[in-house]
């Protein structure tokens, strides 16, 4: 009994010792990176590019995501992230020059879009079918954002939705400090109804209430991550962009989301599609 308990407290002990490594990232920088450190450090709120379908400039609002990504958690303008984004390049066979670009980010989208089964789908041709309405369930009052579009979501989903939630107010003191971070302003939205508010409203939005919305499977989520004064909660501005993602909640999803089985959308902050599992 006494041996397994050494045994156990041994493992414990190598445990944390493993924990706090990963934690401690070593943000220093190997000095060969400078020179793409220093071209990053330039780009990072002067690039001009059109990475969407609008133009934008600098590239800040994907530091979250491509810190995640690379595994290297450490200021964009430094080396050792130009060194992990080196190491991306290489992966995606990309010459692999440290510096972020165009072409870079493009393999970025792409390895994000593929986690997504609903992006799959529609790249066949298909448009996933709407769950019978008997798996869907309700948001709690408390779970609905005031400018909410709709308060269902297929049931499972919303039971990840809430392990999540709890974690991250359990986690940032930020995110339990502001109840209004992560509520639910759109989920399940019946094609039908989409159809009609699109028509009504002589204005379909583009991508978001095309005729094959994500939200039709009731596994699509838009989260309050914050907004911008004057701004909308899904405002797509780049301003309004960027600064939704150096809130709290945007870069406690996109670290821990996964866990839960949440995939994000590199264009949109609030949005994330559940595919199960997590990890
Ligand atoms: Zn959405």
């Amino acid at each position: 009994m006494l041996r397994l308990l050494a045994v156990l407290a041994l493992g414990l002990s190598l445990l944390t010792a493993a924990t706090a490594r990963a934690q401690a990232t070593d943000c220093t920088g190997d000095p060969a990176w400078a020179e793409a450190a220093l071209a990053n450090a330039l780009s990072l709120n002067t690039l001009s590019w059109t990475p969407f379908n609008q133009a934008e400039t600098g590239w800040e609002a994907y530091v979250p995501i491509l810190q995640h990504e690379i595994g290297v958690k450490c200021d964009p303008a430094g080396g050792a992230f130009a060194a992990g984004l080196a190491r991306f390049q290489a992966r995606y066979d990309l010459p692999p020059t440290g510096v972020f670009d165009a072409a870079t980010f493009i393999v970025l989208k792409g390895v994000l879009q593929e986690r997504r089964p609903f992006v799959m789908a529609r790249v066949r041709n298909e448009c996933p079918d709407p769950p019978p309405l008997n798996q869907l369930g309700y948001l709690l009052p408390e779970e609905e954002h005031a400018d909410r579009l709709t308060r269902l979501l297929r049931r499972d989903v919303l039971d990840a939705y809430r392990r999540m939630v709890e974690a991250a107010r359990t986690e940032v003191p930020a995110i339990a400090a502001d109840p209004e971070l992560l509520q639910i302003f759109s989920g399940f939205r019946d094609p039908e109804a989409d159809a009609a508010r699109c028509a009504q409203q002589g204005n379909c939005d583009g991508v978001r209430r095309a005729a094959c919305s994500p939200h039709r499977t009731g596994t699509a989520i838009d989260l309050y991550v914050g907004r911008m004064a004057g701004m909308d909660v899904d405002s797509t501005a780049p301003e309004s962009r960027r600064h939704m993602s150096r809130g709290p909640a945007y870069q406690w999803l996109v670290a821990n989301a996964g866990r839960f089985g949440f995939r994000p959308y590199l264009y949109e902050p609030w949005h994330w599609e559940y595919v199960g599992g997590g990890g």
